[in-house]
């Protein structure tokens, strides 16, 4: 099946500027030319209007089954989790968002069912379990610490449906990264300190030793990925960042020689912008006055990182939400953009939610689960994941975050959305 986009400007996903007045064809779900290109070749004619095929959006920070609080959460048949978490994903796939990459939930079911055409959503890079240690910041087991312990659980409701993971020492560290790389990983995601929204571990606890956050870098490795990282503070980054691990979620708390370590050893940083300050407005219920004020600090710190990130030149930069809770939160996944544009510009916005994001998965090499094509890009070989704008993203994100000037959504060379 071919598929031609006539009368369209590109934005490629990297460039500054756009490619004017050409053709797109999709030949089945890959992009196969850009140019100029006779309309008999194709099966389906699509007319842009002088609309911009952009790539579709990726979002490298989501949990797709955390669709409601903790609690909830914990009370939830994994059934409903489930048929609840494919609701999220359809709305994703719907705001325009064609990739995720989820780190922490058991969400390997959910994209086998969207690839094979059982449900409806983004392509999904899985983490499976986040690990974090024992009183780490997904060991969620907090709300009855005491009983559970008492009674030798050494689980939650949550844990046993794959969300969270608890390991302690070189050996069971291993062990988790390998049962979660058994399980469909396509990158490990680990709790490398202390939480803001969490309602047990203070911020500036460091979670996991030198060495076991080597050894899940190891275990990782050996598996042709790597790990990403849960963290907030500067010690823990600079722990994190000895050990080798290689992305950074949140690194909210930075200084000068934080951001340059991250720039030396080209590690990515996923912020969320947009998030955080919902939390730090009060905008999020919270379980109490402690997590709003740990959430405060946090926002406060993050635009100040911002700055050391311009400073210093740190690129490696990938768009993530870290939607968390009921529908509503999901729901603001698109705000991040117009965050991220008056943190930084335009284009780097953009960027960060298309080809960074498909530079950064590169690293998970044979354990990506999309090889066929190049994720984030309007490049001949990528995969026909794509938005058609009315308007020019260049000019701002707005025509990108307004559903009606959305007017095409297409992933993998199937249309969702034509409005045009
Ligand atoms: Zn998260």
């Amino acid at each position: 099946m071919k598929k031609l986009i006539v009368n369209a400007n590109v934005f490629n996903g990297t460039d500054d500027k756009l490619i004017k007045d050409v053709s797109v064809l999709v030949e089945d779900n890959l992009i196969t030319k850009i140019g100029d290109i006779a309309p008999s070749t194709a099966d389906e004619i699509i007319d842009a209007q002088g609309g911009t095929v952009m790539p579709g959006l990726i979002d490298a920070h989501v949990h797709i089954t955390l669709s409601a609080g903790f609690n909830v959460l914990d009370a939830m048949t994994r059934e409903e989790m489930a048929i609840r978490s494919a609701k999220i994903s359809q709305e994703m796939l719907m705001r325009g968002f064609t990739t995720c990459r989820d780190v922490g939930g058991n969400t390997l079911g959910l994209k086998n069912a969207i690839d094979s055409g059982y449900a409806t959503g983004p392509r999904i890079l899985p983490s499976q379990a986040a690990i974090s240690q024992t009183c780490g910041h997904s060991d969620y087991r907090q709300n009855q610490a005491q009983e559970r312990l008492a009674n030798g659980h050494e689980d939650s409701p949550l844990m046993k449906s794959g969300t969270f993971k608890v390991a302690d020492g070189r050996a069971e560290v291993m062990k988790a990264v390998r049962e979660q790389l058994f399980k469909g990983a396509s990158q490990i995601k680990i709790m490398a300190g202390g939480g803001a929204s969490s309602t047990f571990d203070p911020l500036d606890t460091l979670q996991f030793t030198l060495d076991e956050m080597k050894a899940a870098v190891e275990a990782a490795e050996d598996y042709g990925t790597y790990v990403a990282a849960h963290i907030h503070t500067i010690p823990a980054m600079k722990r994190a960042a000895e050990a080798g691990v290689k992305c950074f979620e949140h690194a909210t708390i930075m200084d000068d020689e934080v951001a340059q370590i991250i720039k030396e050893k080209d590690i990515w940083v996923v912020p969320s912008y947009f998030t955080s300050s919902l939390i730090a407005e009060r905008k999020i219920p919270l379980p109490n006055e402690e997590t709003y004020k740990k959430t405060e600090r946090v926002g406060k710190a993050m635009f100040k990182s911002a700055e050391l990130i311009k400073k210093y030149g740190i690129e490696n930069l990938a768009y993530g939400t870290d939607c968390v809770g009921t529908a509503n939160v999901h729901e603001t996944q698109m705000q991040e953009l117009g965050a991220i544009e008056q943190t930084f510009d335009t284009i780097t916005a953009l960027r960060m939610a298309t080809s960074n994001c498909g530079r950064l998965f590169e690293m998970s090499t044979y354990q990506h689960p999309y090889q066929a094509g190049k994720l984030g890009q309007i490049v001949e070989g990528a995969y026909a994941d794509l938005l058609i704008i009315d308007g020019n993203p260049l000019d701002g994100v707005d025509c990108v975050m307004s559903d009606e000037a959305k007017k095409v959504i297409m992933k993998d060379g199937v249309v969702y959305k034509n409005t045009l």
